[in-house]
């Protein structure tokens, strides 16, 4: 069984894995119990995270909050911030007060069904900018939609489907010079891409421990000094009071160890991933005609391949090869949903295109023998459909 579906989820790193054991069995101490030597040791251990996350993003340690991952940061950041008061907000608000939030149409669920939901309360109205047939994105619609005035912006760093990069430090700069708060969400492209939170302007900054070596149901907000958010959960006024509970230490020690590996062996891995995932590409264009690849070539993670094979409904390759090898047709949310993607609906693809889409996520402990198991998986694969289907034709 191969595994090639890397977007979903990564396998926590060995080294990970261990610290985390450690502060399960031995360190166990709560960071809040002030009283006694095991609290501070486990304090000790969250501002010793915090410096790892804040140095992979060039932020300050202040401004991180822990999370159960990014889908909590980014409600988080969203609910929080709509909560305030309009005037606490800067840019600007829609009509009848209510806040305008712009944002792509290609952003994880975890950020559309969060603005829907607001919309649906009539809290929010939602702007969405245009994105063309490869998801780049418009930035001079970004711009005129700045200048007309939003409460805050959202656009993902890196897009978990077809592995697009967005301009990060080009969108900060126009959303602080219209003052517009600007929520990123950082789960695909922290650890895999350069990040610089303070540098390039961003207001908060969503990330998730187990896309890059991990574990699950840890991630951090960060939150640029001078913005506060209003809490969705009261308890003990943990984390400045913006969310309360006991902190998960083992997690949060995951979290910041895998950090300091990524800030280690980033650069090395991606490129070395790049290749592989370059090699796996050439061999399924030469094997595969008709093969298309989707997304923005230009601009793509490194473990990303999207590919098309039009005529070939995924739903069929995913049934002949999904003992062998996992990939993906889609999100991990919205797998075994039948129709296609959001994301790729937004990028308006013919049908037999999105239809016949798959997913393959590579990551730093992919072999080059996996990758042509894998692409000799697919092509018998797509080869027998397409004879099953021109023999029934
Ligand atoms: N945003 C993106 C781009 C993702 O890929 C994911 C995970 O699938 C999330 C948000 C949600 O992250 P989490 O699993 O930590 O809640």
């Amino acid at each position: 069984m191969i595994y090639l579906d890397y977007h979903a989820t990564t396998p926590v790193d060995r080294r990970v894995a261990d610290c985390i054991c450690h502060y399960m069995t031995e360190e166990f101490g709560n960071a809040s119990s002030t009283d006694h030597a095991w609290g501070d040791r486990a304090e000790a251990a969250i501002q010793q995270a915090a410096q790892q996350v804040a140095d992979l993003i060039g932020a300050s340690p202040r401004e991180i909050i822990w999370t159960s991952g990014a889908t909590e940061s980014i409600n988080l950041a969203i609910q929080g911030s709509l909560l305030a008061p309009l005037s606490l907000l800067g840019g600007g608000a829609g009509g009848e007060g209510k806040h305008r939030i712009a944002l792509m149409p290609l952003e994880h669920k975890a950020v559309l069904d969060t603005c829907r939901a607001l919309e649906k309360r009539g809290w929010a109205e939602l702007v969405y900018l245009q994105v063309d047939s490869k998801g780049r994105l418009d930035l001079n619609h970004l711009k005129r939609v700045c200048a007309e005035g939003v409460s805050l912006l959202c656009v993902i760093a890196a897009n978990n489907e077809i592995g697009n990069i967005y301009p990060i430090q080009k969108i900060g700069q126009i959303t602080q010079h219209y003052g517009i708060p600007f929520l990123c969400d950082g789960s695909q492209a922290v650890g895999k891409i350069p990040i610089q939170f303070e540098a390039w302007g961003i207001t908060y900054l969503a990330i998730s421990a187990h896309k890059f070596y991990g574990p699950k149901g840890v991630g951090a907000l960060v939150v640029r000094r001078g913005y506060h958010l209003e809490p969705l959960m009261f308890g003990g006024g943990h984390q400045r009071g913006m969310r309360s509970g006991t902190l998960n230490v083992p997690g949060i020690v995951g979290l910041g160890e895998a950090c300091r590996l990524r800030s280690l062996e980033m650069e090395e891995d991606e490129q070395a991933i790049a290749a592989k995932r370059d090699k796996l590409q050439k061999t399924l264009l030469e094997k595969i005609p008709n093969l298309v690849v989707n997304g923005d070539l230009e601009n793509r993670l490194a473990g990303n391949l999207h590919i098309s094979i039009p005529g070939v409904p995924n739903s069929a390759v995913i049934a002949r090869i999904r003992h062998k090898l996992a990939i993906s047709t889609g999100s991990a949310c919205s797998s075994g949903v039948e129709a296609p993607s959001h994301v790729l609906q937004a990028l308006s693809l013919p049908e037999e295109i999105a239809d016949g889409s798959l997913r393959i996520g590579l990551g730093k402990f992919t072999t080059e023998e996996e990758l042509n198991a894998a692409a000799e998986i697919l092509v018998e694969a797509v080869t027998n459909i397409q004879q099953l289907s021109n023999s029934t034709k």
